[in-house]
């Protein structure tokens, strides 16, 4: 086979980007409609509060720039529009500092039952340490992550492990604990059965985001022996492995 002509793939290559460069400036315009019909949605005043909601939308205002979007059946919405629309509405879920409220508030309903997260979200399961889990890191520009821990951005692989440095954002774990007091780098949470204290944070006496994680019965971590066998042994709990 011949080998191509440079001067035709030039002009071939310099084609294909201008046909992508228009892509983007369709896509931004998009973008910035979809972005100003949500502000349509709920006025776009400067001030006060102001909410709508639509069978697959919440959108909640404090302000022009402050605003909420929680998108109900995301599985649906997924369907209907295309992957640009579907990731620029998302993005604005990325503001929330807390959870997104749920479907439904009975464990029983029957999207709950089917959803992965149900443990999560109506059990005392512990979400997984990871950046995103982290009361440290913050969305910023460009779908980057920024660890205020740390003072860095964060690199996506590191991310998804988090580090020793994890506290869990108290959002994330109000299924069974309520912040009591905190410090520079730890919380001290109380059961909301028990009414017993633990802290979680970085020094070894401190149970680590990963031990949260690791007890199903979550009265271990104001357990004294517990705590006993951990000091004494220099140990930490950790998820069964079978
Ligand atoms: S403290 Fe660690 S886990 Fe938390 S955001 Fe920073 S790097 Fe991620």
């Amino acid at each position: 086979m011949a080998a191509p002509d440079p001067v035709r793939m030039v002009d071939f290559y310099a084609q294909k980007l201008q046909d992508i460069k228009q892509q983007i400036t369709d896509l931004n315009q998009e973008k910035a409609s979809i972005e100003q019909e949500l502000i349509n949605l709920v006025g776009a005043q400067e001030e006060g509060s102001s909410a709508h909601e639509t069978t697959f939308f919440k959108v909640t205002t404090t302000g022009k720039i402050d605003r909420k979007v929680i998108t109900k059946h995301l599985s649906t919405v997924k369907e209907v529009v295309t992957p640009e629309i579907f990731n620029s509405i998302f993005r604005l879920n990325i503001a929330s500092d807390q959870p997104l409220e749920k479907l439904n508030e009975d464990p029983s309903w029957y999207e709950c039952k089917l959803c992965d997260h149900h443990a999560i979200c109506h059990g005392e399961q512990v979400p997984t340490v990871n950046c995103r889990t982290c009361l440290h890191a913050s969305a910023v520009d460009q779908g980057q992550w920024h660890c205020a821990r740390f003072n860095l951005l964060i690199p996506e692989n590191n991310q998804r492990v988090g580090c020793q440095a994890h506290l869990f954002i108290p959002d994330l774990i109000q299924r069974f604990a309520e912040v009591i007091d905190s410090g520079e780098y730890w919380i001290r949470y109380r059961l909301k059965k028990s009414g017993e204290c633990f802290i979680t944070g970085e020094a070894p006496e401190q149970f680590n985001s990963r031990e949260l994680r690791a007890v199903e019965d979550k009265t271990l971590l104001t357990d004294n022996h517990i705590q006993t066998l951990r000091t004494t042994f220099n140990a930490q709990l950790v998820e069964d492995a079978a």
